[in-house]
């Protein structure tokens, strides 16, 4: 069985699907891994480790015509959507509802497609197979840093010969998974840290960290699997306007609100953004190409407002702990792989409640019945 590692050719990804430790593992395991020379440089791995590690450098064409299993961060480019054939097996976060028509044709090529984010996560057994809490527990860390370091005055309280400075007051917005790491972050870094969730469930989470919770006269129990539901439009409007009276006290601002499959909702509109302090910071880890949590941010981009405040589009800020992010990762690969080819043969048990929602395609047919129902 054959593992093929790939560098990754989104702009701007940093990560590797599978470090040198994991190959270790595989090689140990009997597997063949092949590597891209500098797959993993830009995540401090270099070549070196990876074949001290027992994989092979291979070309990249070479690498996607040998390997059984090809294990990707994000939605393959084109070349590789291309190339992909039948018995082959390409594992990632793909954003499969974003992606319909590709992973169609892919199935009708008899490619089998694992989506990481369709992963049962509150099934014990699927934890360690998690990969959208292993990034977003690095995004929402790397969030805290990101806006320290944007942010012109201290975190905490400095009481110097010099004079005093009063803490930063910071806000995190969605305390899911990245959430709650952004909110350590900060609290880590001294500032006076609320947390915000329209899922009431969340505020021991919260108050555990040493934080305040906030929440909205709207607030909910949680819907499917854990995540917050799509509220109404009126539901929307309410909690804007509250949310919108509670920003203008806050210096640093985190937006983690994401809803599966939708378009992010926008928690600080233009004029909230217009109502805050010059030199406040908020960094939007919704931040996507259809838009963010935050009115006018960039995916990708900081910009800063005419009243000075520092905007950061950060949807994909996992990126910027690549070493980490990769590691843990690559945990999680090593985790479905285990699953799905315990032996040397993939053997997909449509049985089993985590394959039946992680593999998308198997055999020329869409297996996952929520893209199929999408699809039709
Ligand atoms: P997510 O990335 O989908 O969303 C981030 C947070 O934003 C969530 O807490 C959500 O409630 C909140 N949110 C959504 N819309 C909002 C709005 N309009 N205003 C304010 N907040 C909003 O979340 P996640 O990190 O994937 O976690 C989702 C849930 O799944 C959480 O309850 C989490 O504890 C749970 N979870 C459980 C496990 C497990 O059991 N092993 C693993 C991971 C996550």
């Amino acid at each position: 069985l054959t593992v093929g590692v790939l560098a990754e050719t989104a702009a701007g990804e940093r990560r590797v699907a599978l470090d040198p430790s994991a190959a270790d593992r595989l090689t140990k395991a009997g597997r063949v891994v092949l590597v891209e020379s500098g797959a993993g440089t830009d995540a401090t791995f270099e070549d070196a480790a990876y074949t001290a590690a027992g994989a092979i450098l291979t070309p990249r064409t070479q690498i996607i015509a040998k390997s059984t299993i090809i294990p990707v961060m994000r939605f393959p480019d084109a070349e590789l959507l291309k190339a992909l054939r039948s018995g082959q097996v390409l594992i990632g976060l793909i954003d499969p509802m974003n992606n319909l028509t590709a992973i169609a044709d892919l199935a009708t090529r008899g490619v089998t497609v694992v989506a990481l984010e369709l992963l049962p996560r509150t099934l014990s057994r699927a934890q360690s197979m998690d990969a959208l809490s292993s990034q977003s527990s690095a995004a929402g860390y790397r969030a805290g840093i990101v806006a320290a370091a944007a942010y012109a005055r201290y975190l905490p309280m400095m009481i110097t010969a010099a004079g005093t400075a009063t803490p930063a007051k910071a806000i995190v917005i969605g305390t899911g998974v990245a959430g709650l790491q952004a909110i350590g972050t900060l609290k880590r870094l001294g500032a006076v840290v609320t947390g915000y969730d329209v899922r009431a469930a969340s505020r021991g989470e919260v108050e555990s960290l040493g934080a305040k919770f906030l929440t909205s006269s709207v607030a909910q129990g949680a819907g499917a699997g854990g995540y917050a539901r799509a509220m109404t439009d009126a539901e929307k409007k309410t909690q804007q306007g509250e949310l919108a009276r509670a920003l203008v006290d806050f210096d640093i601002i985190i937006t983690t609100a994401k809803v599966p499959g939708r378009t992010p909702p926008e928690l600080v509109s233009a004029a909230t953004l217009k109502s805050l302090r010059a030199g406040s910071v908020c960094v939007d880890l919704g931040s996507s190409d259809k838009g963010g949590n935050v009115s006018g941010s960039v995916d990708g981009k900081t910009t800063v407002t005419a009243e000075g405040v520092t905007v950061i589009g950060a949807g994909e800020l996992a990126s910027g702990l690549p070493a980490s992010a990769s590691q843990m990762y690559a945990r999680n690969v090593l985790a479905v792989i285990a699953s799905l080819a315990p032996k040397n043969v993939i053997m997909v048990d449509q049985t089993d409640e985590v394959t039946q929602n992680v593999v998308v395609s198997f055999d020329g047919a869409i297996t996952n019945a929520s893209v199929r129902n999408a699809l039709k």
